[in-house]
């Protein structure tokens, strides 16, 4: 990777980590959900609002965790809005490859601009013990759709 590149990633990361957007309870939430990450002390807790359509109309999180954590789930409610639930695993699942490779090959042109937001995480994957801090809100945004109440890292 271009330092150049690198840099610009650390930035979005350091940013988002530092003021995340939508970061607020949602007391009018259709779907809530803890996401706890033991291995590094990450915990937040998730909320969606859905439209009459049932797509994701708005989204917000509440919680403490490193600033991996909170940009990824910063990033995570800024990408999902208006997505249906459908969209927004196949999101997930493709931000997981990406967060666990470095890279996502079948990640089709129908998602192409959302991936490139979450392109500045893509480097968690050079370190393993981090991928976890990454992927949380994602598995918590999983949990939310399907009507869980608690996602786990583990
Ligand atoms: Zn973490």
């Amino acid at each position: 990777m271009f330092d150049d590149l690198r840099d610009l990633y650390q930035e979005v990361i350091l940013d988002h980590g530092r003021k995340p957007r939508n970061f607020r309870r949602l007391e009018d939430a259709d779907r809530t959900a803890r996401g706890d990450n033991p291995m590094c002390g990450d915990r937040l807790e998730l909320y969606l609002k859905l439209g009459p359509d049932g797509a994701i109309a708005d989204a917000a999180f509440q919680g403490r965790g490193c600033a991996i954590s909170t940009a990824s789930a910063s990033l995570l409610t800024e990408t999902v809005k208006g997505k249906t639930a459908a969209q927004a695993h196949a999101l997930s699942d493709r931000f997981r490859e990406l967060a666990m490779t470095g890279t996502c090959p079948d990640c089709g042109a129908d998602l192409s601009e959302e991936m490139e937001r979450l392109q500045p995480l893509s480097g968690v994957h050079e370190f393993p013990s981090r991928v976890k801090c990454a992927t949380l809100a994602w598995h918590t945004l999983n949990a939310a759709l399907e009507g869980a109440k608690e996602a786990s890292s583990e």
